[in-house]
């Protein structure tokens, strides 16, 4: 079968037809793919950044993809909670099982994690073998495709959760790519007031939110909108989510957010930046990280998908055969994008 892989300790990626998985072991469950989607992950992963070299190196060659929704077509015996026909997407953050912090209850908290996509062999191919524990029936209600959303969408959920979000608030969000637009999506969907987003020369994406609905868009590369943000701002923001991994906005987020609000940082950025102490302290603010996705927002998600899927299509912008993984990948470095999909063949 095709399967876009990274084989070796160097910059790229490659197409190859490798050998189907094998039968999925008694805890496993196997899923023929539909859709998967491009991660900025994927893009770093292929550009070989320090961090994805450390967690990966020893288990090349692999196959990417993680962002994916698929039918159940096999299931091991010891799997209970999903049956063969059954359309699941997939939690990636599969844990050891063995570590220190799996033995103790905590696998979100695991010292040698085991991600689909970066060291279990993910979904950019038509099969794959996952964890059974680790997939979740989508409803019938919501479109296929849809379904590939949920892993970048939970990212964005829990962004909100660590901010502390509750409905009525006035939402400040930092870069609008696919996440934040996600967490723009999210955050409208359960209620908050008013939802802002800031970008730095994103013509395309901030067209994909004004298609999602969003008018309160600051492309910061325009003379006047640093102003125009701050005179929206008024009284502060509650909180503000940053997922563009740009330090140099934090200051501005601080100075933009009403006394003890909260900026939960979700993007990944390796730069360091000033922190304005003084403001920090004077107004009461937090500035907490994300990462990790606890398992419970994978249900909440869903659930919320299920209410509405029509507001979250426009978050899919392109779709492209898996045998064109390689120019998808381009377009997705081109910035024009939001969420693209590789389709496999069989
Ligand atoms: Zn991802
Ligand atoms: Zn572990």
């Amino acid at each position: 079968m095709l399967a876009l892989q990274k084989r070796r300790d160097d910059q790229g990626l490659e197409l190859r037809d490798v050998p189907e998985p094998p039968p999925p072991g008694p805890a496993d469950v196997r899923i023929r793919v539909a859709a998967t989607g491009i991660c900025g992950t994927d893009l770093g992963i292929q550009k070989w950044g320090a961090g994805y070299r450390a967690m990966m190196a020893k288990a090349l060659p692999v196959t990417l993809g993680h962002e994916t929704v698929g039918h159940v077509i096999a299931v091991g015996d010891g799997v209970t909670s999903v049956a063969i026909g059954d359309v699941v997407v997939v939690n990636p953050a599969v844990a050891c099982g063995d570590c220190a912090r799996c033995r103790a209850g905590d696998p979100v908290g695991c010292l040698d994690r085991r991600p689909v996509g970066m060291v279990m062999d993910g979904a950019f191919a038509p099969l794959l073998n996952v964890p059974g524990s680790y997939v979740y029936r989508l409803p019938a209600n919501i479109p296929l495709e849809l379904g590939a959303l949920v892993e970048p969408l939970s990212v964005a959920a829990y962004a909100l959760d660590v901010a502390g979000f509750e409905p009525g608030q006035r939402v400040l969000v930092y870069g609008p790519g696919p996440i934040g637009q996600g967490v723009a999506v999210l955050a409208r969907e359960m209620g908050a007031a008013e939802v802002a987003v800031v970008g730095l020369s994103d013509a395309a994406r901030f067209t994909t939110l004004r298609t999602l609905g969003f008018d309160h868009l600051f492309d910061m590369s325009e003379p006047d909108a640093a102003e125009r943000l701050s005179a929206f701002a008024g009284d502060g923001f509650d909180i503000a989510i940053e997922a563009a991994g740009v330090a140099s906005v934090i200051d501005q987020a601080l100075a933009l957010l009403r006394p003890l609000g909260i900026l939960a940082m979700a993007g990944m950025g390796e730069a360091s930046g000033p922190l304005d102490i003084g403001l920090l302290v004077r107004k009461r603010l937090q500035v907490r990280g994300v990462s990790r996705i606890p398992p419970r927002i994978w249900p909440s998600v869903i659930a919320l998908m299920a209410k509405r899927p029509e507001a979250f299509a426009p978050l899919i912008t392109h779709r492209l055969p898996l045998s064109q993984a390689i120019e998808a990948f381009a377009l997705c470095r081109a910035g024009e994008t939001s969420k693209v999909l590789l389709i496999p063949g069989d």
